[in-house]
């Protein structure tokens, strides 16, 4: 094919695909055009998970009619004119492409009535064709309403996801806005049902409640920290509040929502050592600095930044955060680490810190070759299956408890050798592998965020099968009667919660072996904590109950429960006996 200039509305479709993704991505530049407009209310409503319509009406100032067909040409904007603009930019739009993209895609209509008006104006625009103008009656404010989105573009369409995932992006996009601009009212609903509303009073933690439930806002630490230069503003979550992905980990940059991966980076830095492996914290956090300090147009989407002295930037996020954390959280006083370190230099050649560094991944896998063959060589054999009866010594480090057996010591994970307890009786306690249920003596009403509510009654069938009895029970509110009865002593809004929060992160919960998966989770959620102190008969139990366990030398996860220290071992190690 010899080269040639594409035709107009290829160039524009190629470019709409940068911008508009999916429906998110529609309501994320709309609403961003009403913030920029000054809007002192949102409203966004979508049906069909945005496929079929999605709509955002605003009461900001407003387009004048003699410039409503010119809002929807490409790269015309009203908030840049020049080149220098571009490095200090303060609104959240300025490449002047979203209604053009959007309007290429989809049958798009806006009606806007700017304050001085005393009529509004109205303009259709369907797959890159504009319609004229009309005069028409209406609010001070836009609307826009988007129908058929891809509707000429059937290979995107194919792209989305489930309506369930969709409508997960829309609401967790509006939730982060609302939680950046308390100022702003936001409604959200969902063909007529509402999802989040906001009062607009300003009051962040007001929102923070609204999206996460008051049980996790009420936990959330809450940063404010100024260097003069910038400043970092939020909350974050306390070292007992986790989540398995970093997902919830959500930053702003001036105003503008970013996923910025270094900035994830810095703040999960700051949890060093705090958090178990693959566990990783919550937050929302507001950063904010001079506009010439940041680059904002390095992404069509806007939705990464780049900053002129990004090192500087990192690590004040992560000292403001540390800070916040240290503050507020009260930190087992022996590191686990360090006297791991110092009492066994060069003689464990397992990396102490594997457990507890926030920055390695998936605690699901098994052990890395690198970390069985540490744990194979210096002296460290992993017997084979079972365990003799051991005679407890004590708790090391609040994560480790010591004991001697026949052959030598042996240090046990207090955290996977729970694991291991309870998903074995977890599949004991059942017939075919279902768990039996327990009823509460008082049922427990438990509250979710609305994206979180629609999961729950989505999954309740499967909650059922596991033992779990949930009755939806008023907006977003479900009751609890039963439980598995191996959950019966434990929190049950927390095992329910545990549970939703996995069911958020698959894709297709529904698809596998949904229960040992479910029950792998529940058990190491459920499970005794690193650093969490037990006294001599909780210690006792617990090793009592891993010398029944079928296999009690690994948690379900794969990774070894304890490290055994034959006599052999000691006595060459401190030289009694043969060379080192
Ligand atoms: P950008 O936001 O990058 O300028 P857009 O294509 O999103 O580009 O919007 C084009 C122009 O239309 C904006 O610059 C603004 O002047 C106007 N506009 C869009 N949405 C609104 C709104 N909700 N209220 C007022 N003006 C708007
Ligand atoms: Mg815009």
């Amino acid at each position: 094919m010899a080269i040639h200039i594409l035709p107009p509305e290829v160039a524009s479709q190629i470019a709409a695909g940068e911008v508009i993704e999916r429906p998110a991505s529609v309501i994320k530049e709309l609403i961003e055009n009403s913030l920029d407009a000054d809007a002192r209310k949102i409203s966004i409503s979508y049906r069909e998970a945005g496929r079929q319509m999605l709509k955002v009406v605003d009461d900001g100032y407003g387009i004048p009619a003699d410039q409503l067909e010119l809002a929807l040409a490409r790269h015309a904007t009203s908030k840049l004119e020049n080149v220098t603009d571009l490095f200090s930019i303060s609104t959240l739009g300025f490449r002047g492409e979203a209604l053009a993209s959007i309007g290429s895609v989809s049958r798009l209509k806006i009606i806007s009535r700017p304050k001085d008006s005393e009529i509004g104006a109205a303009i259709m625009m369907e797959a890159g064709n504009s319609s004229p103008m009309e005069m028409v009656a209406a609010p001070i404010g836009t609307l826009v309403t988007v129908e058929d989105l891809f509707y000429n573009v059937p290979a995107r369409l194919k792209f989305l996801k489930k309506d369930v995932t969709e409508k997960r992006a829309i609401d967790a996009l509006v939730r982060r806005y609302a939680m950046a601009y308390p100022f702003v009212r936001f409604e959200l609903t969902d063909d007529k049902k509402t999802i989040l509303q906001t009062t607009g009073d300003g009051d962040q933690r007001a929102v923070l409640t609204k999206i996460y439930g008051f049980e996790v806002a009420d936990q959330m630490l809450e940063v404010m920290a100024d260097d003069g230069s910038m400043s970092l503003t939020g909350f974050i979550s306390p070292i007992s509040l986790t989540r398995s992905n970093r997902s919830e980990i959500i930053f702003f940059v001036n105003g503008r929502w970013v996923q910025d991966t270094p900035l994830v980076s810095a703040l999960v830095k700051a949890y060093h050592s705090l958090l178990m492996v693959a566990r990783y914290p919550m937050a929302v956090l507001f950063l904010d600095l001079d506009s010439s300090e940041v680059d904002v147009n390095v992404h069509p989407a806007k939705a990464e930044v780049r900053f002129r002295d990004q090192s500087n930037v990192f690590s004040f996020v992560q000292r403001a955060s540390r800070r916040a954390l240290m503050a507020y959280s009260p930190i087992p006083s022996i590191n686990s680490q360090s006297a791991w370190g110092d009492a066994f230099p060069g003689t464990l050649q397992v990396d102490p810190g594997w457990k507890f560094s926030g920055e390695l991944n998936d605690e699901s896998n098994a052990p890395t070759e690198a970390e069985s063959a540490s744990l194979q060589s210096g002296a460290l054999p992993l017997l084979d299956n079972l365990v003799p009866l051991l005679r407890l010594v004590g708790q090391v480090g609040l994560t480790y408890l010591v004991a001697e057996g026949p052959d030598g010591l042996y240090l046990v994970d207090q955290h996977a050798a729970h694991e291991r307890i309870l998903f074995e009786k977890l599949h004991s306690t059942g017939e075919n592998g279902i768990n039996t249920s327990q009823k509460l003596l008082e049922p427990v009403t438990v509250t979710f965020p609305p994206e979180q509510a629609r999961l729950v009654e989505e999954q309740l069938p499967i909650l059922g099968k596991f033992g779990f009895e949930v009755d939806p029970f008023g907006p977003g509110t479900f009751q609890v009667r039963s439980v598995p009865s191996i959950l019966a002593k434990g929190d049950p809004s927390e095992a329910i919660r545990t549970i939703v929060e996995d069911f958020e992160e698959d894709e297709e919960p529904l698809q596998g072996n949904v229960e040992s998966i479910l029950a792998g989770r529940i058990c190491k959620r459920l499970a005794i904590k690193a650093g969490q102190a037990l006294s001599n008969e909780e210690q006792r139990a617990l090793l009592a109950d891993l010398e029944v366990c079928n296999s009690p030398r690994t948690c379900p996860h794969g990774r070894p429960t304890m490290i055994h220290l034959s006599v052999d071992m000691l006595e060459r190690q401190f030289g009694r006996k043969g060379k080192r």
